[in-house]
C-alpha cells in the first residue's frame, strides 16, 4: 500500500464480511427478548441539536466538556454527532407526543454512537449501542423489568462473569442534601485531591468517586455516601426494586460509590461489568432518570432505561473472534465461449426470482478457472451454457447431465427439494 493510502479514522473500525453475522445474530436475540417485553424499535437521527446534549446529558460531564464531535452546518446551526441515546429518545418522546400514550412507553434502539475518547482495545470513537428506554412510570418494577431483561439479554448472548451493581441517587431533594454535605466533605481535605476533581467540587462534587488518583481514593474511601442519606420515598423504592430482584433471583452488589458518567439520573443506578473483558470492563448499564424529559421542557415524566456496548458483548462473548460460513449457493452459472454472457445473466435472473440464491461469472475467467471459482462457493450446482446444449453439474454426487438452457432452474429446485 502506498503510504499515502488513505485509513479509516483512529477509534473507529470496519464490520467486515463474515463479521457481520455475528452482529446479526445479536440484534435478533435483542429484538426478540425486547419486543416480547413490549419494547418498540426507535431511529433518531445521528445528529441533533447540539443543545439537546448540554442540556440533557449535563455541562459539567465528560460528554459534553470534551468528548462531542460538534460542528457547525452551513446555516451557522451547531449541531453535534449523538454520544448517547437517552436525550435524543427523550427529544422524540416529546416531539411525537408519545407522553400522551399509556405509560410506561418502552422503546428501544440499535445505533452508532461518537465520542472522541482515548481509543484502545473495547474503547471506540464511533461504537455502537443496544438500549432501552421506558418513560412515564415511577413504579420500581419498572426499574427492576429494565436491569432483568438486560441481564437476560447478555446471559442469552453468552457474556460470562457478569456482576452487577447497584445502588441509589435518590431524587434532587437527597441528592442537593447530600450534594452539600459531600462538597463540605472534600473541601475539607482538598489538599489532597486530584486538580481536576478540585475544579469540580463546585458543579459535580460526585464525580470524584470516579477518579483514578491515588490520594484522591483514599480521601473518597471515607467520603459520606449518598445511600445513607436518601429520602424515606427514595429508600422506599430502591427496597422495592431490591425486593424484585430477590424475587427474580437476580444476584447483585449495592455498591454505594457507583455514579454513572451523565448527570440525569435519579434514583436506581446500574452497572454491569464482565471479567470477561480486559480494563474496558463495563459492558452495560443505566438507571433512572425522572427528571430529564422535564430539563427537555416536557411534563414532569419518570423514566429508566439501560445501554450496552455492542462491541464489548461481542469481545466478552467470545463471538467478535468468530468467523461466520459464507453464505449458501444453489446454483453458480459458467459458461464456454464470451457471447454466452447474456443468455447467463438472464438465467442468473430467473433463478434468483425462483427464490434459488444463484450467481454467475464475472470476471472474465478461462471456464477451468470458473469451475475453480464455483468450488471455492461450494456451489450445490454449476450449469456450463453451452450451444447448443448445456451441462448441470450436481457437485455433491459429481452426476452431470445434458440440459437445455430453460431447464436449468426446474432442475435445480428439484435436485434441492429432493434432497430434502
Ligand atoms: P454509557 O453510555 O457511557 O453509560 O455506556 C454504556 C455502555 O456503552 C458501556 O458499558 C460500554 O459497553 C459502551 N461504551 C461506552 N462508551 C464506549 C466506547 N467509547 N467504545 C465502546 N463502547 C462504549
Amino acid at each position: 500500500m502506498s503510504p499515502d493510502t488513505i485509513k479509516a479514522p483512529r477509534g473507529t473500525y470496519d464490520v467486515l464480511p463474515g463479521q457481520s453475522v455475528a452482529r446479526a445474530a445479536l440484534e435478533a436475540r435483542a429484538r426478540a427478548i425486547l419486543e416480547g417485553a413490549g419494547y418498540e424499535r426507535i431511529e433518531t437521527p445521528a445528529f441533533e441539536h447540539t443543545d439537546l446534549f448540554a442540556r440533557g446529558v449535563g455541562a459539567s460531564t465528560d460528554i459534553v466538556q470534551k468528548e462531542m464531535y460538534t460542528l457547525t452546518d452551513g446555516s451557522g446551526r451547531s449541531l453535534t454527532l449523538r454520544p448517547e441515546g437517552t436525550a435524543p429518545v427523550c427529544r422524540a418522546y416529546l416531539e411525537h407526543g408519545m407522553h400522551k400514550r399509556p405509560a410506561p412507553v418502552k422503546l428501544w434502539y440499535l445505533s452508532s454512537f461518537f465520542r472522541y475518547e482515548r481509543a484502545q482495545a473495547g474503547r471506540y470513537r464511533q461504537f455502537w449501542q443496544i438500549g432501552a428506554e421506558a418513560l412515564g412510570s415511577d413504579d420500581p418494577a419498572v426499574d427492576a423489568e429494565s436491569i432483568v431483561l438486560l441481564c437476560t439479554l447478555l446471559a442469552e448472548l453468552g457474556v460470562g462473569d457478569v456482576r452487577l451493581r447497584l445502588a441509589s441517587l435518590g431524587d434532587a431533594d437527597s441528592r442537593s442534601e447530600y450534594r452539600e454535605r459531600l462538597q463540605d466533605y472534600l473541601q475539607t481535605h482538598s489538599d489532597r485531591l486530584a486538580p481536576e476533581v478540585r475544579d469540580r467540587i463546585g458543579a459535580n462534587p460526585l464525580r470524584a468517586f470516579d477518579s483514578q488518583h491515588e490520594a484522591t481514593r483514599a480521601v473518597m474511601a471515607d467520603a459520606p455516601r449518598l445511600l445513607d442519606c436518601l429520602s424515606a420515598p427514595d429508600a422506599e423504592h430502591f427496597a422495592a426494586v431490591r425486593e424484585l430482584l430477590d424475587a427474580a433471583e437476580v444476584r447483585y452488589e449495592i455498591d454505594s460509590t457507583l455514579v454513572r458518567g451523565l448527570d440525569y439520573y435519579t434514583r436506581t443506578v446500574f452497572e454491569l461489568t464482565s471479567d470477561a473483558l480486559g480494563a474496558q470492563s463495563g459492558v452495560g448499564g443505566g438507571g433512572r432518570y425522572d427528571r430529564l424529559v422535564e430539563v427537555l421542557g416536557g411534563p414532569q415524566t419518570p423514566a429508566m432505561g439501560w445501554a450496552a456496548g455492542i462491541e464489548r458483548i461481542l469481545i466478552a462473548s467470545g463471538a467478535a473472534d468468530q468467523q461466520a460460513p459464507a453464505a449458501a449457493v444453489d446454483l453458480f452459472v459458467a459458461f464456454t465461449e464470451p457471447h454466452l454472457r447474456a443468455r447467463a445473466f438472464a438465467l442468473v435472473q430467473l433463478a434468483r426470482s425462483a427464490g434459488l440464491a444463484a450467481q454467475m461469472e464475472l470476471a472474465g475467467r478461462a471456464l477451468k478457472r470458473q469451475l475453480g471459482h464455483a468450488d471455492r462457493l461450494k456451489a450445490r450446482y454449476v450449469a456450463i451454457l453451452d450451444d447448443p446444449q448445456s451441462v448441470l453439474k450436481d457437485m455433491q454426487s459429481g452426476r452431470q447431465e445434458d440440459v437445455a438452457s430453460d431447464a436449468i432452474v426446474h432442475a435445480v429446485l428439484r435436485g434441492l427439494r429432493d434432497m430434502v
